[in-house]
């Protein structure tokens, strides 16, 4: 047992020291070498710093271990010190070579959701600011990319006041995740299917339920698309608040967000499907899904349902 735990511990800070030298050296590097490059070079090293830092801004998950809100500020140093270094014209270089980059590459992560139909959905969560830690269309930025019902599944973060995901890197006590409990909202119109709860929670990294990955789950059948389903996972224990056959409508409290099944902390699963059981959330074919109109993918944030829109 002490060898699994040695075993675990290690992992995590392997790969706590990796990904804090990818999301803190590289960017820093590429600013520091458009920065101390002499004047004559900076247009050949200007575009690859400025393509590895909207990289970095696109694919690194932010709000893992270092707070989100440093997202915008790399690109923004870097274009300064562009700027400072070599004039203006390499700062409005920097600039163009940034957003074009970042377009581009988020449009390669999501190759595989062109030309899909999407199905528009309000946020499932209420008010607060919430983030994609999952989502997108490939297995580059969304690990559920491989399963085909899960194609493009969303799991869902929400940002405390420091715009972290939870209070440390990763807290064992489950209330330290600022999405833990939030209240899950209906997010179309429709037809509950499926309405499990009372799987037992797990704690954040522990042994995970695979015998039921979904953990407490909420199906909807979308109306007027019998053949289309959400559904909703890794529900609290106790909080589902509709049954099977329940006509259920944009906005109606459903459940809380928990850490029940195949789950490391606590998030909120949604995804959509097409074709299978309606009580299964596991077949069918992935459908992408559209908050607001956005088609999202990892670090982007939405803002919760407000009292308002409901
Ligand atoms: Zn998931």
């Amino acid at each position: 047992m002490v060898n699994a735990r040695a075993k675990r511990l290690l992992l995590v800070a392997l790969m706590v020291i990796s990904i804090l030298s990818i999301e803190v050296a590289m960017p820093a590097y590429a600013i520091y070498s458009t920065y101390t490059y002499d004047s004559t070079g900076w247009w050949l090293w200007l575009p690859l710093a400025t393509v590895a830092i909207a990289a970095a801004v696109v694919v690194l998950p932010w709000c893992q271990f270092i707070p989100w809100f440093v997202r915008p500020m790399v690109p923004m140093a870097m274009i300064v010190a562009a700027g400072h270094a070599h004039g203006a014209l390499s700062a409005c270089a920097s600039a163009a070579i940034l957003l074009a980059a970042y377009v581009l590459i988020r449009q390669w992560l999501n190759r595989g959701s062109m030309g899909q139909e999407a199905i528009e959905i309000t946020p499932p969560l209420a008010a607060g600011v919430y983030f994609v830690g999952q989502g997108g269309g490939s297995s580059d930025v969304n690990h559920h990319f491989r399963n085909e019902s899960q194609r493009f599944a969303l799991d869902i973060l929400r940002l405390n006041r420091l715009t972290m995901r939870a209070w440390g890197f990763f807290p064992r006590q489950l209330g330290r995740y600022a999405i833990y409990g939030a209240q899950v909202l209906c997010p179309v119109d429709g037809i509950v299917t499926a309405a499990v709860d009372g799987l037992a929670e797990i704690g954040p990294l522990a042994q995970r339920d695979f015998a039921h990955i979904e953990g407490n789950h909420i199906v909807i059948q979308c109306a007027g698309r019998t053949d289309t389903f959400v559904g909703l996972a890794h529900l609290l224990p106790g909080s589902v608040q509709v049954r099977v056959g329940d006509t259920v409508c944009m906005g109606q409290p459903l459940a809380r967000v928990g850490n029940s099944g195949n789950t490391t902390e606590p998030h909120l699963h949604i995804h959509a499907k097409r074709g299978g059981e309606p009580d299964c959330m596991l077949d069918g074919c992935g459908v992408p899904l559209r908050i607001r109109g956005r088609f999202l993918m990892r670090n982007d944030l939405f803002r919760g349902l407000s009292r308002r829109e409901r």
